[in-house]
């Protein structure tokens, strides 16, 4: 299936100069996400990498992170902006254009040891999959795997992620 074709560019959103690519039209597509979330998870199976748990980022990385995780008979674990989760967090600061940010995970919803997948809508710069990375691996997790349904090759986002761990991606810019 050419998902290209399901994903829609946006010039100069969120700001002049970004070509935006929007997912909602391929998520809209019941044929476009069926075959989404069955080729991650056919690539996830086809590599070996067996999670206890899928960690997806907000907001996007829960659309596709939670089917993924039901296919693969995982648990779904949120990684959130601040604020937003009600019990106790680990949370992890990352470097922005400009400025920083922070991502926040539930204490308990992870514990050492534990095998998981990272999986996000896009790889850009990888500042975000990298945060998260640094997230889990805190906690003391096994990272076996990123998956992603877009990556921004000339970004060279992959360089940001730990050496090592795979990393799949399902269409490239
Ligand atoms: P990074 O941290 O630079 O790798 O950016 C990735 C994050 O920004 C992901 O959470 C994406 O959802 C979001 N993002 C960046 N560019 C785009 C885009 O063109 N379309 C959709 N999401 C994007």
């Amino acid at each position: 299936m050419d998902l290209k074709s399901l994903i829609r560019d946006i010039p100069d959103f969120p700001k002049p100069g970004i070509l935006f690519r929007d997912i909602t039209t391929l998520l809209r597509d019941a044929d476009g996400l069926r075959y989404t979330i069955d080729s991650l998870t056919d690539k996830f199976q086809v590599a070996n990498l067996k999670a206890d748990y899928v960690v997806g980022m907000e907001s996007r990385g829960f659309i596709i992170g939670a089917p993924l995780a039901y296919k693969l008979g995982a648990g779904f674990i949120p990684v959130r902006k601040p604020g937003k989760l009600p019990s106790s967090v680990h949370a992890v600061e990352y470097q922005l254009e400009y400025g920083m940010d922070r991502l926040e995970v539930h204490q308990d919803a992870l514990q050492p040891g534990s095998p998981v997948l990272i999986v996000d809508d896009l790889l850009a710069t990888g500042g975000t999959a990298s945060a998260t990375a640094k997230l889990v691996q805190q906690i003391g997790c096994k990272l076996i795997g990123f998956g992603f349904i877009i990556e921004l090759r000339d970004l060279q986002g992959r360089q940001q992620l730990p050496d090592g761990v795979p990393v799949i991606s399902l269409v490239e810019y």
